[in-house]
């Protein structure tokens, strides 16, 4: 069976140990590839080779803004030219339907043509001062970090990568890159792609294997200059954690409990159709979900029927065979997400449909779950307070709009929203009440390359995406040119 290697110092090679894990297709149960298990030694090695790469040879860090946007424009062209294997790797992989591992893959080319466009844009700010030292012009300018660490979750794999390699690479720095060791393939095939396009060696470097050994000995290493983590907050904390031996700058990009507010002078039959999409794309393995859904008291019984309705007649299937929604990403997740279902039952949320494994013919070798929506949710609940990252819509009452405020509010996390009324004033007021990074009204779920993305409170911290995204991977340099080189008058004594 095919191995999939680590890519170090521009060589494709096995984990030390020569150990190898598998990746499954989560709709079949069946083994896809092995991939490198590496260790600790394994991960030490990627770092000791970026590091040369930054700071002896430098010569994708010398590589200029205009030789590193064509780079990005050929990686993205080259991505174009295998899309369809991209797609099938993230479907067959992951379990997403495949028209939405193909959007993902356009994202992502665009994502690269994206910082292709803006490392090539005017950056910094410059100022004439005094301050009373005589003229100066004083100047920003920006330069990569150095060494960054990046580690990325399951449920966009390539996408995900993408949104931390594109604008990395684009700043000039090196890179250790680790994927989830459930979901690989893609990333790897995107390396093979970097090794196509010539990128030198050491600026891209990719170690397969878990996050116990590799993602703990990036967050650690006093020879990382930056860490970006996509994932839990738990071990968004625990890389925080880990990355304060050299002070080294972080980004992290984590869970979310996000709330879905709908007044009663909504469009109903477009705000049923965002609260699908915000809850059951991805199988509702979305950090983004809006599945916390919070339906005023005059619309909420109809609201209800209408999104069960919905959910019942989902279609579930292989990814491949484009269904509404495919099997959870592993048997480890669907089981979570069925001990979540088990916990709003015996909490005593009302179940309006679905609610547990289908496990008949074409469903028995995979993690597959029943779309499924609770009514009558209370915030104690542990289907309110906890990110179940399932297919789970979770349905609470609400009478006045300050009431939904603060439920909405009521949570440790604080990644996105969405507001669905026709009064474009309460949409306003409201929106900007909630205590969240990534709003959305009268939508739910669409995320753009241009816009910041990242959360409030503890969906963590800093901003991918956009020129933030870019500004993240950059120090910003100040310098203060004395525009008459001669002596100012001081110390005349000395
Ligand atoms: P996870 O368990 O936190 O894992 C994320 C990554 O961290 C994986 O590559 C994992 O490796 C690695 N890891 C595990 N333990 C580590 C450690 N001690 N040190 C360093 N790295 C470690 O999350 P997940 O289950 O893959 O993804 C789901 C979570 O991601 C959800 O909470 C979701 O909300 C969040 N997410 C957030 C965003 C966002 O933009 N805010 C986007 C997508 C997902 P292995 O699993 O390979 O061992």
């Amino acid at each position: 069976m095919d191995t999939k290697l680590n890519y170090i110092n521009g060589q494709w090679v096995p984990a030390a140990s020569g150990k190898t894990a598998e990746t499954r297709n989560p709709a079949t149960g069946e083994v896809l590839a092995l991939t490198a298990d590496s260790s600790a030694e394994d991960t030490k090695t990627a770092i000791a080779a970026a590091k040369k790469s930054f700071y002896e040879t430098r010569e994708w860090r010398d590589t200029d803004g205009e030789a590193r946007s064509d780079k990005l424009l050929e990686i993205a062209a080259l991505m174009e030219r295998d899309k369809e294997l991209l797609a099938n790797l993230d479907t067959l992989d992951n379990g997403k339907p495949l028209r939405e591992a193909e959007g993902d893959v356009s994202d992502a080319i665009h994502c690269f043509k994206y910082y292709a466009g803006i490392i090539t844009a005017p950056s910094g700010h410059s100022y004439e001062v005094n301050g009373g030292f005589g003229p100066m012009h004083s100047y920003t300018i920006a330069e990569p970090i150095g060494v960054v660490g990046q580690i990325t979750p399951w449920n966009y794999p390539l996408l995900m990568s993408v949104w931390k390699l594109a604008p990395a690479l684009a700043a000039g720095n090196s890179i250790v890159f680790k994927p989830s060791s459930n979901c690989p393939l893609s990333t790897h095939r995107l390396f093979e792609i970097f090794d196509e396009a010539g990128i030198p060696a050491g600026a891209v470097n990719l170690v397969l294997g878990s996050g116990g050994a590799v993602g703990h000995t990036i967050a650690a290493s006093n020879d990382v200059d930056m860490v970006t983590f996509t994932g839990s907050t738990k071990v968004g904390q625990s890389i925080m954690a880990d990355a304060v031996g050299n002070l080294k700058k972080i980004g992290l990009e984590l869970g979310g409990k996000s709330p879905n507010i709908i007044f009663e002078d909504c469009d109903l039959d477009g705000a049923v159709e965002w609260a699908m999409v915000g809850t059951f794309f991805n199988q509702g393995q979305v950090c983004s979900a809006c599945a916390r859904i919070y339906v005023q008291d005059t619309i909420h019984e109809a609201f209800a029927q209408k999104l069960a309705a919905k959910a019942a007649a989902m279609t579930v299937g292989n990814g491949l065979d484009n269904p509404d929604i495919g099997p959870l990403v592993s048997e480890a997740q669907m089981n979570k997400v069925l001990g979540y279902i088990e916990k709003g039952k015996a909490e005593g949320a009302t179940l309006l449909t679905g609610g547990y494994r289908l496990t008949d013919g074409e469903y028995a070798k995979g993690f597959f779950v029943k779309p499924t929506v609770f009514d009558n949710c209370t915030q104690g609940m542990t289907v309110i307070r906890e990110e179940i990252f399932g297919p789970v819509a979770c349905i609470v009452p609400f009478h006045t709009e300050e009431e939904a405020i603060a439920m909405a509010n009521d949570t440790e996390y604080g990644l996105a929203g969405t507001v669905c009324t026709k009064d474009i004033g309460k949409a306003i007021r409201v929106m900007k009440e909630i205590r969240a990074g990534i709003l959305w009204i009268n939508c739910c779920q669409p995320t753009f390359n241009q816009a910041p993305w990242g959360g409030y409170k503890m969906s963590g911290i800093g901003r991918e995406l956009s020129v933030h995204g870019l500004e993240e991977y950059q120090e910003t340099k100040q310098v203060n040119i004395a525009l008459d080189p001669g002596p100012i008058g001081w110390y005349v004594n000395g």
